[in-house]
């Protein structure tokens, strides 16, 4: 029997890889973790948390003006930048030192460096090699830029956090999560922002209604949302300020910064996959079976590198899987249907389940209900903004599987009844619940006329 150092060695301080590493280090494994950067990955330090933070931040401007309506009176409220950057960056550091001593109580050996696999129970960081039963590579994704000219004047998701200046004028390429809620954001913080995306819809894969309807309000609150468009290039002006975007038809554009949020890929580079024999999928992810085992028995991978499903919760769920068998309670398979999901634009979506288009395709018939209103939050404040909120069911079980919200606190929202809806729930358990008066959720109980088929 051969010895090793470690039972379990993770690359990648990230979500997955922290909850693999802790987890499998509280049932007594030996465990090791290497990280280059700074513990939490793209979750803790470019994305999720420093994301809603400034989601946050942006809500105030609208919430500023609406409290007219209820009666206060504020001076001109003014918004400091460098003050929420610097707010967000303690934050963030406090959470990195979280992940350090949930690693160190948990008995986990954190070695600081760039990890690569040597063979397929070895891993070399700083010239030196520790050996363990198991690897686990948890690396994530990293932007994706298209090959277009003037790439190198753009920036990526992770610059935008600690843009210097404040862009008074923002261009946004893309129409999927990231190009949406940064587009929210900063429009909400007081930048101009224009949103280009190449398809006649935001959000694809997103029910067509929740697509029209978070277009049409994300337009109201002032995101300049232009679709059908192309970008071919990006140039520095003459003067030296800004940039001037150019779209395939010709038409010109200038901003100060240019967002592409064009999608993520899976940090796959300098990390000795092919020395051990780790295998690629077509789309460039660590190919894994559905116990996330690569084409090398002993090394798994988990999270955005094998490219399943890209949520941070659905990473810490891999990882669990993977302990599991590893480590604990046996082998089990991780199942992918009815993850509810949000997405932080202006206002929040949140959904779970099938759209109606697909739903339609795995099941056959199926009845929708849906309702538009403006909340009670808003016949005071002045606002137009609207809620939409859409069930989908089978008509055949008279199961609930698509459930989709666009309004305040969906993600909020959507959490709970993603619960019921894992648990099978009909429609005519939806009609017996009774709603909580008044909220805008209970209209996802009281929906009894379903939409003209
Ligand atoms: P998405 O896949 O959501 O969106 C990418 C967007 O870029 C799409 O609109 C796509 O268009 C467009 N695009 C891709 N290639 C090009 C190109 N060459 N030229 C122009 N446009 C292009 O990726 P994101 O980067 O926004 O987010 C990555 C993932 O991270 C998400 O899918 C999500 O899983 C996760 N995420 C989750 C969040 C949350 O839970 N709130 C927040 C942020 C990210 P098309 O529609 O035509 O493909």
């Amino acid at each position: 029997m051969p010895t090793f150092d470690f039972d379990l060695f993770v690359i990648g301080g990230g979500s997955g890889g922290v909850r693999a590493a802790r987890m499998a280090a509280q049932t007594g494994a030996r465990v090791g973790l290497a990280e280059a950067a700074d513990l939490g990955g793209t979750c803790v330090n470019v994305g999720c948390i420093p994301k809603k933070l400034y989601s946050y931040a942006a809500g105030y401007a609208e919430a500023f003006e609406e409290s007219a309506g209820y009666g206060w009176t504020l001076k001109e409220p003014q918004f400091d930048w460098a003050h929420l950057k610097s707010q967000r960056a303690k934050e963030i550091t406090r959470l990195n030192g979280i992940y350090a001593s949930l690693l160190k109580n948990s008995g986990v050996t954190l070695v600081i460096g760039w990890a690569q696999l040597a063979d397929a129970h070895t891993v070399e960081i700083g010239g030196k090699r520790h050996t363990a039963r198991h690897l686990l590579v948890a690396t994530g994704g990293t932007p994706f830029v298209p090959d277009i000219a003037g790439r190198e004047h753009i920036v990526t998701s992770d610059a935008m956090f600690d843009l210097d200046p404040f862009p008074k004028r923002l261009l946004v390429v893309g129409g999927g999560y990231i190009a949406c809620e940064f587009a929210s954001i900063f429009n909400g913080l007081g930048s101009k922002v224009t949103q280009l995306h190449r398809r006649a819809h935001l959000l694809t894969g997103f029910d067509d209604d929740v697509r029209q309807f978070v277009a049409n309000e994300m337009g109201k609150a002032g995101v300049d949302v232009r679709l059908n468009c192309d970008v071919t290039s990006v140039a520095r002006n003459a003067h030296g300020h800004g940039l001037t975007v150019t779209l395939a038809r010709g038409q010109q554009l200038e901003a100060d910064t240019v967002l592409f949020a064009t999608g993520r890929v899976p940090n796959t580079q300098g990390l000795g996959l092919e020395a051990a024999g780790v295998k690629l999928d077509e789309r460039g992810a660590i190919a894994v079976d559905a116990h996330y085992r690569t084409s090398v028995p002993s090394i798994h991978a988990v999270g955005d590198v094998s490219t399943r499903v890209q949520l941070t919760p659905v990473a810490l769920a891999e990882a669990m899987v993977v302990v599991d068998e590893l480590f604990g309670k046996g082998k089990r398979r991780l199942d992918y249907e009815f993850i509810p999901t949000a997405v932080f634009t202006h206002p929040n979506i949140g959904t779970c389940g099938y759209s109606e288009i697909d739903a339609r395709a795995k099941f056959g018939e199926v009845t929708v209900f849906s309702s538009e209103f403006k909340s009670l939050r808003h016949t005071l404040s002045g606002s137009t903004e609207r809620t939409f909120m859409k069930l989908v069911v089978d008509k055949a079980s008279d199961r609930v599987v698509g459930l989709h919200m666009v309004g305040a606190d969906a993600g909020e929202v959507v959490q709970g009844f993603a619960v019921a809806m894992r648990a099978g729930a009909t429609k005519a358990i939806f009609d017996s619940t009774v709603g909580i008066h008044p909220t805008a959720a209970e209209e996802f109980v009281t929906m009894r006329e379903p939409m003209p088929g």
